[in-house]
């Protein structure tokens, strides 16, 4: 059959966490015991305080399109929220509701990006940054960082990386795939940068806030001079486990806030309707609601550092929030393990798959070639057993 796609769709990578994800379900359908650590995904259910609160919007009727930003008293919990946890003052019409977090980065990039513009992306970063970067035609700047920095961008990798072309840059923190954390101080040092560059805006994607096991999230938008020019995305779909739902939102400068919605409108219009409702409910509760999830995935953590360490060849940071670790597994390249020879992450990952059964993701696509993403959202059996596949698998 002749390829009619667009140019734009045939230069895109397809996103790799998601790939990996679908090779691993295809495995399991083929009858092969498969364990998933690929897909970052929460295993528990959705909170029932969350649930009822969606039976009752179908109840209430809630079924007309939306706003196309949001629900008004959605806006309201949100705004709330960013005050709360965030000790941000994000007004209601700074704040747009979409589909996922990954529409709102998405809406921002084709918001504020313009042809050739640069976006400074600290690597590893999370997978679909750099093509939907590239998707709004601008051309992402990736910034090494390894394990020995315990994968952050220091301020004078930032100030290095910095030309007249710089437009954004744009972080997570707890990162995926690292899970690191950066602190206040670590923060100022790079708005201490950008002081000096009053035209770069900063996307600060903070969806795994919550899980956070140092404590005291930071927000960048709360450092001194930064609010103005600052995107703060978050979402629903790691704290609350609600990732099916869909519903991302962000707190932006009004202009910002305005372009998203107008391109939402042309696009896909305002969220859906119950979820939204849910997630109001989500937001006003008190965060001891969800401290479960939190600390069973701290103890996973825990575990998953313990059973990796006993492994030679990975080598690990012990990352502060997230359900990711991302070990560097470069003593393995250049070697051959049963028959198969392994030159790259990929390399690696694919064995996993194929001689341990474990799916993992290729550090490649999330901008670092030495290491694999494990993600240890799933239960301390699968994670033992799978772990103990590896161990003698290599
Ligand atoms: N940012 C990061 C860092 C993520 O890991 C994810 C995971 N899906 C997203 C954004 C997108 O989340 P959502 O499910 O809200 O689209
Ligand atoms: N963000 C999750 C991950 O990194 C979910 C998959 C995706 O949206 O790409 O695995």
């Amino acid at each position: 059959m002749s390829n009619h796609l667009s140019d734009r769709v045939q230069k895109m990578s397809t996103s790799a966490t998601l790939a990996m994800a679908a090779k691993a379900r295809e495995l399991r359908n083929e009858g092969k015991d498969i364990i998933g650590l690929s897909l970052g995904e929460p295993d528990f259910n959705i909170p029932d305080f969350i649930k009822e609160s969606a039976k009752q919007a179908i109840d209430d009727n809630y079924s007309s399109y939306t706003p196309v930003d949001g629900y008004a008293d959605l806006k309201k919990a949100i705004s709330n929220k960013f005050e709360r946890d965030n000790n941000l003052e994000y007004a209601p019409n700074q704040i747009v509701v979409s589909t996922g977090a990954k529409q709102s980065l998405f809406n921002v990039a084709m918001v504020v990006l313009n042809l050739g513009d640069e976006v400074i992306l600290p690597a590893p970063y999370w997978v679909s940054y750099s093509d939907i970067v590239k998707l709004a035609e601008a051309v992402p700047v990736e910034v090494k960082t390894g394990i020995e920095t315990d994968f952050k961008m220091t301020p004078a990798q930032l100030e290095a990386a910095i030309t007249p072309r710089t437009k954004m840059l744009w972080f997570s923190s707890p990162c995926n795939p690292s899970g690191s954390v950066y602190s206040k101080a670590e923060l100022e040092g790079l708005a201490e940068v950008l002081k000096k560059h009053p035209n770069i805006y900063v996307v600060s994607d903070e969806i795994y806030e919550h899980i956070n096991f140092r404590g005291g999230h930071v927000s960048i938008a709360g450092i001194d001079g930064m609010f103005n020019r600052t995107i703060t995305v978050n979402g629903v779909s790691k704290a609350f486990a609600m990732t099916g739902w869909r519903i991302g939102y962000i707190g932006a400068p009004e202009w910002i806030a305005k372009g998203c919605t107008k391109l939402q409108g042309q696009v896909t219009s305002g969220a859906n309707a119950i979820a939204q409702r849910a997630v109001i409910t989500a937001l006003e509760a008190p965060k001891s609601k969800i401290q479960y999830m939190i600390d069973e995935f701290h103890k996973r953590r825990d575990l998953v550092l313990e059973l990796l360490g006993e492994i030679d060849g990975f080598k690990l940071n012990v990352p502060e929030g997230a359900f990711y670790v991302f070990p560097d597994v470069s003593a393995f390249f250049g070697r051959t393990l049963h028959g198969v020879a392994i030159n790259n992450a990929s390399d690696f990952a694919m064995y996993l798959l194929e001689h341990a059964n474990v799916a993992t993701v290729t550090g490649e696509a999330f901008g670092n070639p030495n290491c694999i993403r494990i993600s240890y959202a799933a239960s301390e059996k699968e994670l033992r057993e799978a772990i103990s596949r590896i161990k003698a698998a290599v």
